[in-house]
């Protein structure tokens, strides 16, 4: 038997996102998430016979920016295939789905995995539309099951990689940058815990240097960033395992299971053909033309790659900062706007990144919903550059604006947090404050010249933090010599 240690992990991914649409793919049912089970369902999704479903513009639509943002080609000709198997949570006993003619053909992200190897480009295969299935719950130890078809016929997109994928981590990378992307235009929620976003890994081992794909397993429905990386880990070893040990991969469907952390085989995986794929004759071909493509393409916001590079090269910000302003819409918003008003971006960056961001951590607020505005921002930093208060002030200020919405003049006349620089009020304090500790005065003139800190410590006490710290180091330098 031969051992390799050295396989090469080939990844591949499908993704599923749910558009946000009002209404479903194919009736005019609601979408909305946590409803009472069944309340949002029509004879049309839960699949009486002789009904007719008519497709929902807004989700083509939705699809087709999607695929024009990720560079795909947008098919003229496409049409919708019945995708045939059985299941408790598809009651027509078939999912509408696309097949051999999806609506976006190719296209590609471009990912920051590791600094040394640049940038990675994963390439799609195709984005397609498809309707989802119903939710079975089962309750009271196997006692019951139910069937909920609120979801039945929701409208997805599934957008499927190439198998280019080489870690667990550029596939959370990969499926996190997706998440963006669909964020900045506003097709999908991006809400992993309601299942808004979800993701098929299909993985693979070959010895280095083959060409040839290894048999794969495909783990299914992952909604979490964290376990898309260790079902991947795991299921890596897994193989590996296997393989050392001289067996076969079997072509299988496995599930994660967050409890045990391990997969577990679900089914043996099905083939193309035992879904019996066939046009849906009950809708019309799809036939997009070029004008309503040129007038979607007009509609799509900056993205976030180009955000980046536009805020390291005009805003001269470092990648790091560059790449956490860019990953989320509002958040960029927020953002230009600040520095819009003539604010430094390093120093509002430096602020979001901070105080914002833990605030609104805290608080459990989305950017868009913070009480404090652009213009509050700038108003701080303008008072920290023109001295009337310190950057330690300027954080109590900063958290009182978050709290209370008022400005930052406002809190800083309120609290009368105005910064002390006067020299002659500084060297009374600065000298009481050596009168009373001899010790340590004693010990910095002797050379422990670090005890600068607790002299700045004591005065900033005396002041209620209001001292202007390099004044009052110039004058304990000289009051010390
Ligand atoms: P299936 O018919 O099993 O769904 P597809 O060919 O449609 O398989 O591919 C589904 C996904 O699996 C795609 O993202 C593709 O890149 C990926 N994939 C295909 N073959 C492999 C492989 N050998 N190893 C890893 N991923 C693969
Ligand atoms: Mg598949
Ligand atoms: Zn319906």
């Amino acid at each position: 038997m031969k051992i390799v240690n050295d396989y090469e992990t080939v990844i591949g991914l499908e993704i599923h996102a749910q558009m946000k649409t009002q209404s479903k793919m194919f009736c005019g049912c609601p979408t909305r998430f946590g409803e009472e089970p069944n309340t949002q369902t029509c004879p049309v999704c839960i699949g009486m016979p002789g009904v007719l479903p008519v497709i929902n513009k807004l989700a083509l639509e939705f699809t087709i920016k999607t695929g024009v943002a990720l560079g795909c080609k947008i098919s003229p000709f496409s049409r919708f295939a019945r995708k045939n198997y059985f299941y408790p949570d598809l009651p027509k006993g078939y999912q509408v789905s696309q097949y051999e003619l999806p609506i976006c053909e190719g296209g590609f992200v471009m990912l920051n995995v590791d600094d040394d190897e640049g940038q990675r480009r994963i390439n799609l295969t195709r984005i397609h539309m498809e309707e989802d299935a119903g939710k079975n719950i089962h309750e009271g130890a196997g006692s019951f099951s139910y069937v909920d078809l609120n979801r039945a016929g929701v409208p997805l997109m599934e957008i499927v990689s190439e198998p280019d994928i080489k870690t667990p981590k550029e596939a959370a990378a990969y499926v996190r940058k997706i998440r963006t992307i669909l964020r900045y235009l506003d097709v999908c929620d991006g809400n992993m815990d309601e299942g808004s976003l979800r993701c098929d890994a299909n993985v693979s081992l070959r010895p280095q240097g083959v060409k040839e794909l290894g048999v794969k397993t495909e783990i299914k429905n992952i909604n979490s960033f964290k376990f898309i990386e260790k079902a991947l880990e795991y299921e890596i070893q897994r193989q590996t395992r296997v393989l050392n040990e001289g067996g076969r991969i079997i072509q299988e469907t496995r599930l994660w299971n967050t409890t045990t952390g391990t997969t577990e085989s679900m089914r043996s995986k099905e083939e193309a053909h035992d879904y019996r794929y066939f046009p849906e004759p009950d809708l019309v071909p799809l036939m997009v033309d070029e004008g309503w493509i040129a007038q979607i393409r007009k509609e799509i916001p900056e993205l976030p790659d180009e955000k980046v590079r536009r805020y390291i090269e005009d805003y001269k910000l470092p990648a790091y900062d560059a790449d956490l302003l860019a990953a989320e819409r509002h958040t960029a918003a927020w953002f230009e706007q600040t520095v819009g008003l003539g604010a430094n971006p390093k120093d509002v960056s430096n602020w979001m990144m901070g105080e914002m961001m833990r605030l609104l951590n805290e608080k459990g607020l989305a950017i868009e919903a913070s009480p404090l505005r652009p213009e509050h921002l700038h108003g701080l930093i303008q008072l920290i550059n023109n001295g009337t208060i310190n950057l330690k002030t300027a954080k109590i200020v900063f958290e009182d604006m978050f709290n209370t919405g008022k400005s930052a003049e406002e809190v800083v006349k309120e609290k009368g947090l105005v910064q002390i620089s006067d020299v002659g009020e500084l060297e009374k304090t600065v000298a009481a404050v050596i009168a009373e500790n001899p010790n340590e005065t004693a010990r910095y003139k002797a050379g422990e010249t670090k005890l600068t800190g607790f002299f700045v410590g004591e005065v900033m006490k005396k002041t209620k933090g209001k001292a202007n710290p390099k004044a009052v180091n110039e004058i304990l330098k000289r009051l010390l010599l």
